[in-house]
């Protein structure tokens, strides 16, 4: 008889927690099934309160770039732990933080927050305080995080003004949101040919990853960036997740295309809450104090977390950088090889360290259209085969895989073990 901690866990935690988790993917709802609570982590490797490990392939949603309780970030948020955790005030690693990221970024300065949410909000405040212009250009299938404005993704296909994807978001938050088709570049300049004078800003995951992973086609990011400053309009890069993974800057370091504005999180933190955006001295300066647009923190720049963030980005150095893409490409040539062997029609689609993997689909994901044509059953059954044999996935097939520089050999073997079987689920449950 095997103890079932996490079944027990998860039925307190649905007594005093709407659906039993504090962020909706972990509920495991695409996927079915309980959610597994975990107690630990150890470089590639998460353990559960039962007592059973996995090779983790989630990494926080990207965080953890060195792996679980890499001893840099340790020791660094120990020493800063014994200091006391919150004073208020100013103090040093917020400047170090700061200067790491402007140093790497194409941003001359930058305003430190707690999530990437926080980060995206306010770069959409400052845009329109800046322009003085209300509407805000997105893309289906980007995720921003979950300010109301943002949460209009509308339908996929036609361009259409958003209605609130969730209730509580007013349809007059939603309305002035214009949601585009990604990768749409005649979609973009028809919305700039009919308001040229009202967009103030374009927001765009740098590379979107939360739809599966979907690269930005030949020339588009850089069409953003001459639209927006032909019109007057900003254009905010979100590098929530690419920012400081990808590259030693982001997607940045691979495409060369800044945003007027640009958002970070995730790697920055080191796991610990601390996100940021940043940009040219003229916009950013607009913010309170300097400016009239207001934003505030009791958090921002919380000592644990700059101290955190500051240790995992000084750890990635070119080598890390070199591992984390070679792990990627490692596991995804085993996906592909699995998947293969059985016959399972597939899209896989990379951005160097993520990657992801459409099962059902066999031509290439431009947009969010595209992207929910791949078979959610299949990847249930993939999904909980690879669990069963101790590989944690993401639980949803609109998420990226992650990897860490501590994904060695030895974890990479034991995704290889795991992937025959899970290839046969898939292909089982395509019929
Ligand atoms: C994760 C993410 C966010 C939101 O960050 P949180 O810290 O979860 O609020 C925003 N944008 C992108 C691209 C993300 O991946």
């Amino acid at each position: 008889m095997t103890e079932d901690r996490s079944g027990e866990l998860f039925a307190r935690a649905s007594r005093v927690t709407p659906g039993g988790v504090n962020s909706p993917v972990r509920a495991f709802g695409s996927v079915g099934g309980t959610p597994v609570f975990m107690a630990s982590g150890s470089g590639p490797y998460l353990t559960d309160v039962d007592g059973r490990d996995y090779v983790d392939l989630v990494c926080s949603w990207g965080p953890m770039i060195l792996g679980h309780a890499h001893p840099d970030v340790i020791e660094a948020v120990g020493r800063a732990l014994a200091r006391g955790t919150s004073f208020g005030t100013v103090t040093p690693g917020e400047v170090e933080l700061a200067e790491e990221l402007v140093a790497r970024a194409p941003v001359e300065k930058v305003r430190l927050v707690s999530s990437g949410t926080e980060a995206t909000m306010t770069a959409l405040r400052l845009a329109r305080g800046y322009t003085g212009r209300r509407i805000v250009v997105k893309f289906a299938g980007c995720y921003h995080g979950h300010a109301d404005a943002l949460l209009a993704a509308a339908g996929s296909g036609v361009a259409t003004f958003g209605l609130p994807d969730s209730p509580g978001v007013t349809g007059a938050a939603a309305a002035d949101t214009l949601v585009l088709p990604y990768n749409d570049a005649e979609a973009v300049r028809q919305a700039f040919a009919e308001k040229p004078d009202e967009i103030a800003c374009v927001i765009t995951e740098a590379c979107p990853a939360n739809m599966g992973v979907v690269p930005p086609a030949g020339g588009f990011n850089e069409l953003l960036a001459s639209l927006c400053s032909e019109h007057g309009a900003l254009l905010i890069m979100d590098e929530v997740l690419t920012g400081f993974r990808v590259t030693h800057s982001g997607w940045y370091g691979r495409e060369g295309v800044a945003g007027d504005l640009m958002t970070f999180g995730k790697v920055m933190g080191g796991g610990l809450p601390a996100a940021a955006f940043g940009g040219r001295a003229e916009i950013m300066d607009r913010l309170a104090p300097a400016g009239p647009v207001y934003q505030a923190g009791t958090l921002s720049g919380n000592p644990l977390a700059t101290a955190a963030g500051l240790a995992t980005l000084r750890a990635c150095t070119p080598g890390v950088y070199a591992r984390v893409d070679q792990a990627a490409a490692a596991v995804a040539a085993l996906a592909a090889d699995a998947l293969k062997a059985e016959g399972v029609p597939f899209r896989l689609q990379e951005a160097g360290s993520l990657f992801s993997v459409f099962l059902g689909v066999a031509h290439p994901v431009r947009d969010f259209a595209e992207a929910r044509a791949q078979s959610s059953a299949a990847y249930a059954a993939f999904f909980h085969a690879m669990l069963n044999r101790g590989v944690y996935l993401p639980p949803s097939p609109y998420e990226a895989w992650f990897l860490s520089a501590a994904h060695d050999d030895s974890a990479i073997g034991r995704i290889a073990d795991a992937l025959p079987a899970a290839a046969r689920a898939a292909a089982q449950a395509l019929g």
